[in-house]
């Protein structure tokens, strides 16, 4: 059984094939990120036409790549929320057409399942039931997971998402958007021991975050630093490192307390935060010497891409789920509302 993915939350146009007996068969994510970066930022209407341009020649590209013709694939997959509802609409109305016409079933996935099962797609795949921490540009979540379907927040974001607070911090620091990467990337030549950000929300039991109040520390850091003429240079990288060191260990602390409360030993981590170096090598450190075991997706599967919204439908396909005629896309749609896939016994 082979489902097709389309993924078109925000500003990456994903495309991707999951074959149930050969796995991941062809992908492609064109990223439009240059047509924002002018702006600062992802512009909605923009990603919707760009969206419009290139789903169906990426998804000939993809096909044409696998030498898969439209007979020989049996259900397409298509973000349904959260996200951006013009860019929502674009992948929705295609997926849903392309169905119709190849006479299979359509399923519309939720994007933040799709970066939960992630790394699923990876050899070895965890065991549920297990904690996720989903990182990404629009969500910062601990997910207590016993299967698929069965989700449970154990805390959350009260504002800016982790990714969002990188992004805005690389802003204050003049850095090119999108921001993380580029922050992680100044941070390696920053000195760790010059600045000292907070750790929001760890003092108190509990499992939220709160990451706007680093931005503001940032802002204020940098306001106060570069008004001195010295090393202006060296005093951005310190105030990137002094920043991610905060984020990361913030992040840390609270995987370290949700396994803890849950009684799980596996952690995985998901979206495009989970890609940063540091935190996967804390995290890996801390939770090893805790006794338990850290699983990642491979890097291209950390941002938004198709393969992940393929794999997620492929489940729902497969345990039956499909669409109904009047279906719509949300663009906000909470993840614990979401049909049990599969039960995995319960622990
Ligand atoms: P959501 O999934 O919540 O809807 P999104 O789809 O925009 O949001 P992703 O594509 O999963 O988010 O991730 C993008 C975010 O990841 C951006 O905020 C980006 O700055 C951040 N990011 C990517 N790589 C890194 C890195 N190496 N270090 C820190 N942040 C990173
Ligand atoms: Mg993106
Ligand atoms: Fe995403």
């Amino acid at each position: 059984r082979r489902v097709l993915g389309i993924e078109t939350s925000c500003d990456e146009t994903g495309i991707a094939i999951y074959d149930c007996t050969q796995g991941l068969v062809a992908q492609a994510v064109y990223s439009q990120v240059p047509i924002h970066a002018q702006y600062g930022g992802v512009v909605p209407e923009l990603a919707s036409r760009d969206h419009v341009r290139k789903t169906l020649p990426l998804i000939r590209q993809v096909m044409e790549e696998a030498g898969i013709e439209p007979g020989a694939i049996d259900g397409v997959a298509f973000t349904a929320g959260p996200g951006l509802m013009g860019a929502l609409l674009v992948g929705t109305a295609l997926g849903r057409s392309l169905a119709w016409a190849w006479g299979v079933p359509s399923i519309g996935v939720h994007h933040m399942e799709g970066h939960l099962l992630a790394p699923l797609l990876e050899e070895p795949a965890p065991a549920f039931p297990f904690v996720a921490l989903l990182v990404s540009g629009g969500h910062t979540q601990l997910v207590e997971v016993r299967g698929i379907g069965r989700y449970r927040i154990l805390g959350e974001s009260l504002d800016d998402a982790a990714g969002e607070a990188f992004d805005k911090t690389a802003k204050i620091l003049d850095l090119p958007y999108p921001g993380g990467p580029a922050l992680a990337q100044l941070a390696e030549r920053g000195d760790p021991t010059r600045f000292h950000f907070p750790r929001p929300m760890t003092d108190r039991p509990g499992l939220d975050f709160s990451f706007s109040g680093l931005k503001t520390f940032a802002l204020n850091t940098v306001r106060e630093q570069l008004a001195q003429p010295a090393d202006r240079d060296q005093t951005r990288a310190d105030i990137a490192r002094a920043f991610e060191d905060a984020v990361v260990d913030t992040l840390v602390i609270k995987c370290r307390r949700a396994l803890k409360e849950t009684g799980f030993q596996r952690l995985i981590l998901a979206g495009g935060v989970s890609a940063n170096r540091r935190l996967r090598a804390r995290m890996n450190e801390a939770i090893a010497a805790d006794g338990g075991e850290t699983y990642y997706p491979r890097l291209a599967l950390c941002t938004d891409n198709g393969a992940m919204i393929a794999y997620a439908g492929w489940h729902r396909l497969n345990a039956g789920q499909c669409e109904p005629l009047g279906f719509k896309p949300r663009a906000r749609w909470p993840m614990e509302s979401l049909a049990v896939v599969r039960d995995e016994g319960l622990v």
